[in-house]
Order: structure tokens, then sequence, then C-alpha cells
């Protein structure tokens, strides 16, 4: 955890929760340990800023990165991809079913935008910016530089995934970027937290904690 930055919210900065879903969460088909526990401090860091974005992992079914939908792979092994390494998962984040829905608790009634992600059947997308190819974009630079949103918090699910993918897209679109490190949990594959540490350091992009603010 870095320097905790000006803690005063500002209406140019926005808040991006990050898919705090019931898949993702304990008992969730592709949980992240622990992933229930963002949901307090996520609700209480959200209720401090008046620009919110809810990301959603909204797969269709045979989606490319479900193991399910390549013969004898299994969750968690990696496939080539036309776009590059794909790492397969359980099926998840189904288009409308119980699991895709965002986590019971959280309560975000401000939350100004559900940005749906995932849906290209042919390409996975970690990133709130882009897809996995690295060149489609979702449209989210566009929406929050109309909007004069220059200075972004990140939290959710899962820290060494789409977190860490948006933070870095982020970061490269020029943004300041803030990851809130306690209001996320990790999968940590192959030590894919540490990596996660340190290329955001590398960027410049803090890892700085929820309960500097309260
Ligand atoms: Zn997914």
């Amino acid at each position: 955890m870095s320097e905790t930055p000006a803690t005063k919210f500002s209406d140019n900065d926005v808040l991006i929760v990050v898919d705090v879903q019931n898949d993702f969460c304990p008992g969730g088909a592709l949980a992240v340990p622990r992933g229930d526990e963002v949901v307090p401090l996520v609700n209480r860091l959200a209720a401090r800023f008046r620009n919110v974005v809810l990301t959603q992992d909204w797969h269709p079914r045979g989606h490319l990165s479900f193991a399910s939908s390549h013969p004898g792979k299994r969750p968690f092994e990696t496939i080539a991809a036309s776009y590059g390494p794909q790492v397969l998962w359980p099926d998840h984040c189904v288009q409308e079913t119980p699991g895709a829905a965002f986590h019971r608790a959280l309560h975000i009634p401000h939350a100004g935008l559900v940005l749906r992600k995932g849906l290209n059947r042919a390409i996975d997308s970690y990133s709130a910016f882009y897809e996995n190819d690295r060149t489609t974009p979702t449209g989210l630079v566009g929406l929050l530089r109309e909007r004069g949103l220059t200075r972004l918090f990140l939290a959710g699910l899962a820290f060494d995934f789409c977190v860490r993918y948006s933070a870095e897209d982020a970061r490269r679109e020029g943004f300041d970027v803030f990851v809130v490190e306690d209001a996320c949990r990790g999968i940590d594959m192959d030590g894919s937290v540490a990596a996660t540490q340190a290329s955001l350091a590398g960027l410049g992009v803090p890892c700085i904690a929820a309960r500097d603010f309260s």
C-alpha cells in the first residue's frame, strides 16, 4: 500500500466497481476466495462518490473463455486464441443467470452506468476498456472523457484479472488511476497477485486502502 491521494473526492472522480457478481463470490461458479468481503467496503466507498460505474461480466452461452467450449480442455488451462493466450474458466456469468447478477448486498443506487463486457462470444474481456484482443474498445474511455472524469478509483473482483487489466488500460489512456486494494480480492494463479502489484507499481498506479478514506 502506498501513499493515499487527497481523500476528498470531487466531481471529476469516479469509482469503477468491477464484477461484484455472484459467480465471483463464494458459492459461485468462479469464486474468488473471500470475494464477498469486498461488498460492505465497496458500498461504503461508493457512498462517497458522486460518480460510480459498475462493470458486469456478461457472457453468452458457449463463450470462448469457457473450458466447456473446448473439448478435452479443463478450467484454468490456457489456449492459444486468435488474439493470444487465453485462460479457460468454468462457465460463469452467463447472461440472465443468477450467477451473473450482482451480489445481493451490493447497494449502489446512484451508480450511473452498468457496463457489460464479455458479450462477444469469440473474445474475452477482462478490462472495462478493451476486450482481450487489446484493440476492441468498450466505449468507456469516451464516456469518462466526455463526462470530464479524470481520476479513477477501482475496486472489486478479481484483483489480478479484471481489476488489473482495467487499471492498466486506464493508465495507458492517460487517466490518474488508483486501485483500492483492500476492496479487491484476487484469484492468485501462479503468483498473479504479486505480478499485478509489480505491474501496477511499474505503471504508476498506486494501490491504496479504503480504510484510509473512512
Ligand atoms: Zn468472464
